[in-house]
């Protein structure tokens, strides 16, 4: 037997030990996972992708038939795909979008609030329905840190949801209290963007 096969005989073996460890923990952490109910998560950071992702378990979801809403908390200036997809092919999904009555450019805080109280109430329903499987509140962050919503009001409407229900928060920032009350927490870091060397949102990609 050559050195080289012996050596690649050795890497095999240590890898195949590393594996088994690595499986028995595995194995331990889904065995110790008993509790069977719905979860908050977070989708937050500077960096892109937490709206994508919000909308990637929108089709987990409804791969299994799952009830879901959705409520934007930002008028966008421009369509977004997702919102295109789902208003025409997916009649089940309750979709709810902030009005006009907010933009950037108003600095009508009073506007701004009468809309966000507005959509909020298009979300208490859901978080009171145990039928929703999943709720995507996406961007509500922004509602809680300009005090547009009481975030009390909020927290506790998240805390008292049915028990199966998960939903969905995204947006920068939102509180050191909704960090605590969610289940999963994911920060996505901003590395670099596109749109920072110039190159143009696109259609498909970023909205
Ligand atoms: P996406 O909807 O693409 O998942 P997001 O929800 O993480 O993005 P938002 O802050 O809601 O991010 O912004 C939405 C839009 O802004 C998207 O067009 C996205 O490509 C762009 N964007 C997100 N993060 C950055 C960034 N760090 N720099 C520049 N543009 C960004
Ligand atoms: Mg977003």
């Amino acid at each position: 037997m050559s050195d080289d096969t012996r050596s690649d005989d050795a890497k095999a073996e240590r890898h195949k030990a590393t594996m088994q460890k690595q499986k028995a923990r595995v194995d331990a952490a889904i065995e110790a996972a008993d509790t069977e109910r719905g979860v908050l998560l977070l989708l937050t950071g500077n960096g892109k992708g937490k709206s994508s992702s919000a909308f990637g378990m929108v089709m987990r979801a409804l791969g299994y038939g799952h009830r879901v809403g959705v409520v934007q908390f930002i008028k966008g200036q421009q369509l977004s795909g997702e919102e295109i997809y789902v208003r025409d092919h997916c009649p089940q999904v309750a979709f709810h979008q902030m009005g006009t009555g907010f933009t950037w450019n108003t600095q009508d805080r009073s506007g701004d609030i009468a809309a966000a109280e507005a959509t909020w109430a298009k979300v208490e329903p859901m978080l009171t329905d145990p039928s929703f499987d999943l709720v995507v509140l996406d961007e509500l962050t922004y509602m809680i840190g300009y005090s547009y919503l009481d975030e009390q009001k909020v927290l506790d409407a998240l805390a008292n949801r049915p028990r199966e229900q998960s939903v969905v928060v995204t947006g920068r920032g939102g509180g050191s209290a909704l960090r605590e009350l969610a289940d999963t927490v994911s920060e996505i870091k901003d590395i670099k963007h596109a749109f920072k060397a110039g190159i143009k949102a696109r259609k498909g990609v970023d909205y």
